[in-house]
Order: C-alpha cells, then sequence, then structure tokens
C-alpha cells in the first residue's frame, strides 16, 4: 500500500487523510507535523489489533477445521462400521436371497395346491 495517492500536483496523506502539495518542503512539514505522527500511531495500532483480530479468527478457523475434520473422521469410522455391518448383511442378504426365491415358489406351489385342492373339494361337494 502507497502512502501517498497522486493527483494533479498533490498528494493525499493515507494516515490523515488530507492533502499536501507535492513537493519535499511540503511533505517533510506535514510528516513532522503532531496531527500526522498521532494518525500514523493510531493506524499502526488499528493495523496490530487488525492483525490480533485475523491471528484470532485464524485460531477459530484452525479449530473448526480440527472440529470438522474430527465429525469427519467420527462419521467415517461409523461408515467402515456401517460398511463392514452391511458387509456381513450383504452375506446374510445373499441367503435371504436364496430363502426367499424358494419360499415365495413353495408359497405358489401351496396355493395352486391348495386352490386346486379346495376346486376338487368344491368339485367333490358338488359330486356328491
Ligand atoms: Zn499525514
Amino acid at each position: 500500500m502507497s502512502e501517498y495517492w497522486v493527483s494533479q500536483g498533490r498528494k493525499m496523506c493515507s494516515y490523515c487523510r488530507c492533502w499536501i502539495a507535492d513537493n519535499k518542503a511540503s511533505i517533510n512539514f506535514h510528516e513532522q507535523g503532531k496531527k500526522h505522527k498521532e494518525n500514523v500511531k493510531l493506524k499502526l495500532d488499528e493495523l496490530r489489533k487488525k492483525g490480533l483480530q485475523d491471528s484470532r479468527n485464524k485460531n477459530a478457523e484452525a479449530d473448526a477445521m480440527a472440529a470438522i475434520e474430527r465429525a469427519a473422521m467420527e462419521s467415517f469410522k461409523k461408515d467402515i462400521g456401517a460398511g463392514s455391518s452391511s458387509a456381513y448383511g450383504s452375506v446374510s442378504l445373499t441367503d435371504d436371497s436364496k430363502l426367499p426365491k424358494s419360499e415365495p415358489a413353495r408359497a405358489a406351489e401351496k396355493e395352486d395346491k391348495s386352490s386346486e385342492d379346495g376346486n376338487k373339494e368344491y368339485k367333490v361337494d358338488e359330486i356328491v
């Protein structure tokens, strides 16, 4: 950041936000001025405070990131656990998938037989 903004033969002191004639004498006179020195000091203090705030924010961000990473790790561990259990689940699912395939077929067969039996019984009743 440049301390001075040059414009039409004048300079603006960024500390005091005031215009100075663009010549060494005027600049030196301004920089030796009590008001300018105070403004420089205030500006430096402000920058220092901002620097502290920034570093605090960075720490807060680091804490937040660490918390996010911890949460991510926990969910990752849970995923691993879920993955392993689902792996077991998939094994039981393959067993289950074999059973339901045979069971509905049997049930269907039973239903068919029972319906046939029913028809037969009905037919028998009809005959009797
Ligand atoms: Zn100044």
